[in-house]
């Protein structure tokens, strides 16, 4: 151990033993030009596996993350020097990170932005946060919709543009010089909702004269609605951004009588299809139906909720199993119906198919798993 001493003494001038046995140390490691105050207490055998290290706030502040280096190099140290060696070296490194992570913007990045704001007008900043790292602007769109943007400026603004992050359905780039200013972001984000315009128009109709089953808020980036049919049916629609009023993509979800003559109708109508009309009122002629409101729909006996589990979502999912006799067409959710089958002797299953009896009319129903709960 004298040898030991004396190199740790060469080694860690600042670290000295505390008594005779060897086991508390304490004292100053130097890292970066600055003195970190440290404290080991070794065990009785003096094995360095068992160590404890205590340290300042501020150093088990900067070694947060390096713990588990840390012990490993606790573990395989052969004595005290070697271990304290190697925890200057993992402190230089996180040292240097730090800096490299707390490397604050140039004086000059506060003013171009503050000059920035000036020109685009307080009025459009909803949020600033204290660092002028984060600024959310709002804009509206011809139609009198409101939307937001967010900026995350890098310290290399403004020779970088800030990441933008967006509610939009299509994706959001920004052209950028290193002369370019808040302003021409704002007026890009503008001319984008511009573009979507009419996709909006044609959702908005649908969230105002439909009861739509999903999602249940829908944000402005959501191509998909489940619209409400009645007789326990909907049709699930996916919108094209870009292409709002043609032909969306469409499946029907329900009991077979009742959404077989609704795929039938699609099919043979299909040329009555006219983009200068909107979304809904081309789903209404080509289907022939009116979408029930949701007002209405409330008031008459239909329901989207589940025949076992009374409740409408279950762990995120809705009731997408219909059974498909005439009369009964209630609907389940998939769990829900799986733990009914296994439950009756009578059901069988076939690699991912349940035939069994619903539990509404005892007439035959089968559930189709999907692959994930098989
Ligand atoms: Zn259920
Ligand atoms: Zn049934």
């Amino acid at each position: 151990m004298a040898a030991g001493l004396g190199s740790l003494l060469r080694e860690c001038p600042l670290l000295l033993p505390q008594n005779r046995e060897g086991t508390v140390y304490e004292g100053f490691l130097t890292a970066q030009g600055r003195d970190f105050h440290v404290r080991i207490l070794l065990p009785l055998d003096l094995q360095l596996k068992n160590a404890r290290i205590q340290c300042s706030w501020h150093l088990k502040k900067l070694l947060d993350g390096y713990q588990q280096i840390l012990k490993q190099r606790l573990q395989h140290s052969s004595n005290l020097v070697s271990f304290m060696m190697e925890l200057k070296t993992i402190l230089d490194v996180a040292l240097k990170n730090r800096q490299e992570f707390h490397a604050s913007p140039p004086p000059q990045y506060y003013s171009a932005l503050i000059e920035n704001i000036e020109i685009l007008g307080w009025n459009k900043v909803l949020f600033v946060d204290p660092g002028f790292n984060v600024i959310r602007l709002k804009a509206e769109d011809s139609c009198g919709r409101d939307h937001l943007i967010t900026l995350k400026f890098s310290p290399k603004y403004p020779t970088e543009p800030p990441d933008c992050i967006v509610d939009l359905p299509v994706q959001f780039f920004v052209t950028w010089t290193p002369l370019s200013s808040l302003l021409s972001i704002h007026s890009q984000f503008l001319a984008a909702l511009e573009s979507l315009k009419e996709f909006w128009n044609a959702l908005d109709e649908i969230d105002e004269k439909t009861w739509v089953l999903e999602p249940e808020k829908p944000t402005r980036s959501s191509t998909m609605r489940r619209i409400a049919i009645g007789n326990n049916a909907s049709i699930n629609i996916e919108v094209d951004p870009r292409h709002p009023t043609l032909l969306p993509e469409c499946y029907f979800l329900g009991a077979d009588h009742v959404v077989n003559p609704l795929k039938v109708k699609l099919n043979s109508n299909i040329h009555l299809w006219d983009p200068e009309t909107s979304l809904l009122q081309n789903l209404k002629e080509v289907l022939e139906i009116e979408f029930p409101s949701r007002e209405a729909l409330e008031k008459s006996d239909f329901s989207m909720d589940c025949g076992i589990c009374y409740a409408y979502r279950l762990d995120g999912t809705i009731p997408d199993q219909v059974c498909n006799d005439s009369r009964c067409g209630q609907s389940f959710h998939q769990a829900c119906l799986y733990e009914w089958l296994r439950g009756l002797p009578s059901s069988r299953q076939s690699f991912n198919v349940i035939f069994g009896e619903c539990p509404y009319c005892n007439k035959q129903i089968t559930l189709k798993m999907s692959m994930k709960e098989v």
